[in-house]
């Protein structure tokens, strides 16, 4: 069975510059007046530091309510971000590639010199392009790079639930299935807004500028292509063995707590040197590298926990086919090159001190494989 989706017109077009706009300009306006704890980035080391209202878990809190409240007490319906898809998704490339041209364009005349190192002028608009010209462009002191990971996110929820909401329409009821795929992925939502603050240790917001390469992958890479295993589950009834739901929760919850037991180790480590790591005094390479807990086991087992959760919701797909598979397969490949450059990266940084580090953790996503 299947669901007529919208061909693409002008009219289905329209109607999605509308929804996809208010989407974001809502969150945006959001992100404005909501309340949050500000909180200082990592200074750069020309000396600024950016700050930061957090007041993502708010908007998540709201949305989340406002669409079980609309899809029960009203007669809102989320099958138009299902019937929608392709509108949605064009829309969503138009705007990553309009903010792409406006903040170069902004970057240039206000920090010449902020693109791209290179000195070859030929490939110079390319890179900006595709890098950015500005680390933290920010409008109406909102910074835009923290911010795009709300819609992003917040956008994958909502047509991640746009499939559960097809399937009971198809079907009249959630498969187990769905079920767990939306638990999942709900509980890595409300994770990363819970845990907001430590988004401000991350590569992307301490060292990337904000280029078409973000900005795609924020807009339309997150909400378009990682709910794909929501889309083949709509069809997928069929009960689950009882074996295979106990080893992928069981999958699931330990990729959770390498996940966020990594990235919350590194994260208290950072704010507070003396912070305590599975109950003993963080250990260190010379005092700047943290080796205690899961960073003394290998240098990136915070990507490997978060690919455990990907594989855990997609194997919920069975191998009808194997599409599905697309989404943690792309992701394992561009984690283990984000791996790749960001150790170049720390390389560069601690020099001697990242050579004893990788010493000391051999490994970096897999102990003694990889
Ligand atoms: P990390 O959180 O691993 O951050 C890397 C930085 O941490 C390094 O550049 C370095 O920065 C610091 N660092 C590395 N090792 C140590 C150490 N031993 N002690 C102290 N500091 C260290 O990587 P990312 O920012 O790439 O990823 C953050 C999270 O986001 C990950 O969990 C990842 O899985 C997730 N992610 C998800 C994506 C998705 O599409 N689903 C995409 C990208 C990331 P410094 O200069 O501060 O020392």
């Amino acid at each position: 069975m299947s669901y007529p989706l919208q061909p693409v017109t002008l009219s289905s077009l329209g109607l999605a510059v509308l929804l996809f706009g208010g989407f974001v300009a809502a969150l945006f306006l959001g992100s404005i007046v909501l309340p949050g704890a500000v909180h200082t980035g990592v200074c750069q080391p020309d000396g600024t530091c950016q700050r930061y209202k957090l007041n993502g878990l708010l908007l998540f809190v709201l949305l989340t309510g406002l669409v079980i409240i609309g899809t029960w007490g009203t007669r809102f319906s989320l099958l138009i971000v299902y019937t929608h898809f392709w509108s949605l998704c064009i829309v969503a490339n138009a705007f990553a590639c309009l903010l792409t041209v406006l903040l170069v364009y902004r970057g240039r005349r206000t920090q010449p010199h902020a693109g791209s190192a290179a000195t070859d002028g030929r490939y110079q608009i390319l890179r900006e392009l595709w890098y950015g010209t500005e680390l933290n462009p920010s409008w109406l002191d909102v910074d835009l790079k923290l911010f795009s990971y709300r819609p992003s996110l917040l956008g994958l929820g909502l047509i991640n639930a746009a499939f559960a909401y097809v399937q009971y329409q198809l079907y009249g009821c959630i498969s187990l299935r769905m079920g767990l795929y939306q638990l999942f992925t709900l509980v890595y939502l409300a994770n990363y807004f819970q845990f907001e603050y430590g988004m401000l240790h991350t590569w992307d917001i301490m060292a990337e500028r904000f280029g078409w390469m973000l900005i795609w992958g924020d807009y339309v890479v997150v909400p378009f292509c990682y709910s794909l295993p929501g889309w083949f589950l709509i069809d997928q009834t069929e009960a689950l063995p009882p074996l295979s739901i106990v080893g992928l929760i069981a999958l699931y919850l330990g990729g959770f707590w390498l996940f966020r037991g990594a990235n919350e180790q590194k994260h208290r480590y950072k704010r507070d040197p003396d912070a305590r790591i599975w109950g003993q005094p963080a250990t260190t390479i010379g005092g700047k590298l943290l080796v205690s807990g899961f960073w003394g086991i290998g240098r990136k087992l915070n990507y490997t926990g978060e690919l455990c959760m990907y594989y855990a919701w997609t194997l919920l797909c069975g191998f009808d086919s194997l599409v599905p598979y697309a989404l943690p397969l792309w992701l394992m490949a561009f984690l283990m090159h984000r791996a790749r450059r960001d150790e170049q990266r720390c390389q560069q940084k601690y020099g001697a001190l990242w050579t004893l580090y990788c010493r000391r953790a051999r490994f970096r996503m897999l102990p003694y494989l990889y």
